[in-house]
This record gives C-alpha cells, sequence and structure tokens, in this order.
C-alpha cells in the first residue's frame, strides 16, 4: 500500500497506530453524538473548603461522559478528542450552561468553578458562552470561577490574555489551574491579574515526604499571599498532607481527603474538615 502511494510518499501505519486512530475517530464519532443528544455527559462537583473557616468557598465543575459501551470515560481521554475535534465548544457550553444552572440553586452560596481549555480561549467565544449562561441561570458573576492552565497562556497565535481580561470585565473570576507543572510560572502572573492560583497535586502529594515540595508550596503561599490572591492546595488526600498545605501558609484545600467529586446535591457531610481543623 506504501509502494502505491507513489511519488515517493510512503504512509506507512503500524497496525496498533492504526487501532488507535480509528479508536479515536470512533471516540470523536460518539462524543458527537453524546453532545447532540445530551446524552450521557453530566457534570460533577468536587469542594473547595477555606482552611481558615472549613467553609466551602466553591466547586469545581468536572465533566463525565458515561458511555454506553465502555462505561465511565475519564475526561483526561476525551477532553483531549473534544480539543482536537473542534467539539470543545459545545463540550465547554455544556459545562458552563449545566454548572451556572446547579450553583443558582445552592443556598450555601459557593461558587462554581469551570475548567476552560486553551483551545476553546483567543476567540472571543468563551465570554459570550459565559454571558449567556449567567443570564439564562441569574448566577451572579462573582459566584462563577473560570480556571485556565499555564499551557492555555502560552498560545502566542491567539489573543488567548484578551478573551481572560473581557471574562473578569463581566465580574468572573480567573484562576490558575495546576500551577507549578507549566514552564515560566512567574511571568504569567505578570501577564494576567489572577484570583487564584491553584498549586498541582503532585507537589501537595509530595510536600509530606520531600522537603523541597514542601518548600515550593510555602513559597507559593507566600507568593499568594503578597499578591493578595488566594493559593488552593490541589489533590489534598491525607490528614498529614492537610496539615502540611495549612503548615505551609495555602488558604484553601481540595481532594479525595475533603471530598471525592459527585453528582450535584450528592455531596458527602464534610466532616473531615471539622476534625482536621481541631
Ligand atoms: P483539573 O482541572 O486539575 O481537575 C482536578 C482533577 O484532579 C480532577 O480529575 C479531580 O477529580 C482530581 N482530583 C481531585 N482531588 C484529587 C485527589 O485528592 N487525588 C487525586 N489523585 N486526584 C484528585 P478529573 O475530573 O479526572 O479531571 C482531570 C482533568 O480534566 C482536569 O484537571 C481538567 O484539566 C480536565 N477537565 C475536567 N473537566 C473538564 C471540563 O469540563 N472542561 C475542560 N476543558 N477540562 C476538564
Ligand atoms: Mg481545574
Ligand atoms: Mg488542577
Ligand atoms: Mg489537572
Amino acid at each position: 500500500a506504501a509502494k502505491s502511494a507513489g511519488k515517493g510518499v510512503a504512509l506507512v501505519f503500524a497496525p496498533e497506530m492504526e487501532a488507535r486512530i480509528q479508536e479515536r475517530v470512533l471516540l470523536e464519532g460518539q462524543l458527537r453524538e453524546a453532545l447532540q443528544d445530551r446524552q450521557g455527559l453530566s457534570v460533577f462537583y468536587q469542594p473547595i473548603v477555606s482552611i481558615k473557616t472549613g467553609q466551602v468557598t466553591a466547586r469545581e465543575a468536572l465533566v463525565r461522559w458515561y458511555h454506553p459501551v465502555r462505561g465511565w470515560i475519564p475526561p483526561s481521554e476525551f477532553v483531549p478528542v473534544a480539543e482536537q475535534s473542534g467539539l470543545i465548544d459545545a463540550l465547554g457550553e455544556f459545562v458552563l450552561t449545566t454548572a451556572c444552572r446547579d450553583a443558582a440553586l445552592w443556598e450555601d452560596g459557593a461558587r462554581v468553578a469551570v475548567n476552560v481549555s486553551a483551545a476553546q480561549l483567543g476567540r472571543d467565544l468563551v465570554a459570550q458562552h459565559i454571558l449567556s449562561a449567567l443570564v439564562n441561570s441569574r448566577l451572579a458573576p462573582d459566584r462563577l470561577e473560570v480556571e485556565v492552565t499555564e499551557t492555555a497562556l502560552l498560545d502566542e497565535g491567539r489573543d488567548v490574555i484578551g478573551d481572560l481580561r473581557r471574562i473578569r470585565a463581566l465580574g468572573v473570576r480567573v484562576a490558575l489551574d495546576d500551577f507549578g507543572t507549566g514552564f515560566s510560572s512567574l511571568a504569567h502572573l505578570r501577564l494576567f491579574p489572577f484570583d487564584k492560583i491553584k498549586i498541582d497535586g503532585s507537589f501537595v502529594k509530595e510536600a509530606t515526604s520531600r522537603p523541597d515540595c514542601a518548600a515550593i508550596v510555602r513559597a507559593v503561599a507566600d507568593l499568594g499571599r503578597r499578591l493578595g490572591v488566594t493559593t488552593v492546595a490541589e489533590g489534598v488526600e491525607t490528614r498529614a498532607q492537610y496539615a502540611c498545605v495549612r503548615e505551609e501558609g495555602c488558604t484553601e484545600v481540595q481532594g479525595y481527603l475533603i471530598g471525592r467529586p459527585a453528582p450535584n446535591g450528592e455531596e458527602d457531610e464534610l466532616e473531615m474538615v471539622d476534625s482536621c481543623q481541631a
């Protein structure tokens, strides 16, 4: 087959690569259908808690897909497919609409945090989706938070910062997600006035066993305090990690210790927080 491509152009796919491409095309088609039929896609929420007060300040919206054949597929598998196929705009709009509608009914007044991909930014589209989601749900803009990763800011071809400015001008907060895993993190803090820094779980995970990781957590917490910005420790799974990030000065925590992502209104009682406070 490679020979018949002619003119010296050889297209040779290893069988496993071909299988992977087929799998991806299949998944893309099924995701498109799921978005059209509003079937199988849902949004789970994970609480983010203030270390000082123990109150839930926000809940992160995390998209979930129950595939008709494969069951639950993690976002780490289908979000990239959505990003590369252009389906991310529709997926992002679905999450935004759902999150604002759900949060508008939360009695504790916690904010809702929605992840926005690099692929969604720089085309003035997200701000429009946000505006309609806010208008339709009547959620106050300051109860919505948008999470972007550092890699989103690296796309120099598009006006990502312009988009973030327009989003912030609506009164929506903007958080920097997975802080410390991208390149030139500090430059990003100068580029845009983020309201919140989320310290990546990889630092938190080892903060109790590695002094260098604890030092990094402390440095970011100090930085946040000086900038007047909330610092969230992501991925807190143990009491020891909780005690550590509190000691190092983080203001908020998120992780399985506090609560796992769950369907709207199905959050566990957060008793762990009270006992950690004591
Ligand atoms: P993220 O924004 O950093 O979200 C946090 C991830 O860490 C979530 O994984 C959450 O379930 C997980 N997590 C929370 N606490 C713990 C913990 O204590 N231990 C461990 N090991 N993990 C914890 P999830 O839901 O699988 O999402 C993975 C990533 O997929 C997210 O990372 C985000 O980048 C992306 N994602 C999820 N939902 C959306 C969405 O609606 N839109 C976009 N664009 N991306 C999304
Ligand atoms: Mg996030
Ligand atoms: Mg994160
Ligand atoms: Mg992440």
